[in-house]
């Protein structure tokens, strides 16, 4: 309460600067800098690798937030680079300042129920104006359903999952926890346990698998989203999974696709990206250079070599980084790298079917309730808001309060 009555006095003291909302439009990061009359060494080419490929996850269509003065000078500047973690930018005329802090960001449990008219896809991007909502949906049945053939009018969707919210607006795509669909008297189930789909007996459905990227080495390195360094006291996040092994060794491509980017990118050296289809994006660095008639727009088929491992980039040692990305978003690679068990047993079946259990209860309690599918407000490219200077600030106070109490 005394929050929001806080929101509500700002205004009247407000000095003239304000917070643009803006949508990261695909422009380079340096572009942005230039733009906005910010000092290029102290904010790119002076940071730590760590810092810079952070960089280079900002999304086309990312959300960041602009503080400017009363003259239109940025001030502060807020850019995701992913669910967990945003670039902070102060500027100040004698050294501005580059920090990675972690987003504040409220989760909610949603749910809703469907009666299906043409298809799932169509009906839940009809309904929820979200075309996250209907992807995850059809992402997970895909293995188990065929849409096309067992879905007829008249069926029964329930959907249950996660959605973020910052500065009161969805924010990032939403966790499916449980689905179900009825088709007739049969109900068929997926549940999200651990970040893989599984169906009520507990069996993975095969979801899409990427076979390893090098043969031999050991993983130095797993993903995380926001891994904090205790002894310097900053965020180092990891976008993907590091493959130790020795110079040279070839690296393949980790499904079939097409290859959308080979070059350079500061503090990840020698990349290749590939595009795998189904929103699947997989990214190669530190290469110690491609392989001959490796590039851009080229096809190449799942255990294909498109290149050496290298120590190119901000590097430590030779190792293959290998990064995964599903609709734009950094995702854990080992979610989704072929490994040999695909059944639960012992002690994570025993919490899987605690969690089945109640994300069943939580089913049957939307259908009891008949909850109709929420309607998302699209983003408004821009809203200029005449608040307090004060604001953003305060906002950072939070996070940095936050983080205090995490660690
Ligand atoms: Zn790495």
């Amino acid at each position: 309460m005394i929050r929001f009555l806080i929101i509500l006095i700002l205004p009247i003291i407000a000095f003239a600067s304000q917070v643009q909302y803006l949508r990261w439009d695909g422009n380079s990061y340096l572009q942005f800098l230039q733009e906005n009359h910010l000092p290029l060494k102290q904010l790119y080419y002076n940071l730590s690798g760590d810092n810079q490929r952070a960089i280079a996850e900002i999304q086309k269509g990312t959300h960041y937030q602009v503080l400017k003065d009363s003259n239109g000078t940025v001030e502060q500047v807020l850019i995701p680079v992913s669910d967990e973690l945003q670039i902070h930018i102060v500027k100040n005329n004698v050294h501005s300042t580059f920090k990675l802090i972690p987003i504040i960001s409220t989760t909610k449990q949603e749910g809703f129920v469907l009666h299906i008219n043409n298809s799932p896809y169509y009906d839940i991007l009809k309904d929820t104006n979200s075309r996250s909502l209907a992807s995850i949906f059809l992402d997970s049945f895909k293995k188990s359903i065929n849409f096309k053939r067992d879905i007829h009018k008249g069926d029964k969707v329930v959907m249950i999952y996660d959605q973020k919210y910052r500065f009161g607006h969805v924010f990032s795509m939403p966790k499916l926890l449980a689905a179900m669909v009825q088709t007739g008297k049969t109900k068929h189930y997926v549940y999200n346990f651990h970040g893989r789909y599984y169906d009520g007996r507990g069996h993975q459905l095969q979801g899409f698998i990427f076979i390893r990227p090098v043969k031999g080495g050991w993983i130095s390195s797993t993903f995380s989203l926001r891994r904090w360094q205790p002894i310097l006291h900053i965020y180092r996040p990891h976008f993907g999974v590091d493959y130790a092994v020795v110079i040279g060794t070839p690296i393949h491509a980790a499904a079939s696709g097409k290859i959308i980017y080979a070059g350079w990118i500061r503090g990840y050296g020698n990349v290749i990206k590939i595009s795998n289809g189904d929103g699947y994006v997989t990214l190669y660095a530190h290469q110690k250079r491609f392989k001959r008639g490796i590039r851009v727009g080229k096809y190449v088929k799942q255990g294909q070599t498109i290149g050496y491992v290298g120590v190119t980039g901000l590097s430590t040692g030779p190792h293959l980084h290998f990064g995964v990305y599903r609709y734009g978003r950094a995702i854990n690679p080992e979610l989704v790298v072929q490994k040999a068990t695909k059944r639960l047993w012992g002690k994570a079946k025993k919490s899987f079917i605690a969690y089945k259990e109640k994300m069943d209860k939580n089913i049957d309690r939307y259908i009891l309730k008949n909850t109709p599918p929420p309607v998302i407000k699209p983003f408004q490219s821009m809203c200029k808001l005449n608040i307090s200077k004060l604001n953003p600030m305060e906002s950072y106070h939070q996070q940095i309060q936050q983080r205090i109490k995490m660690h």
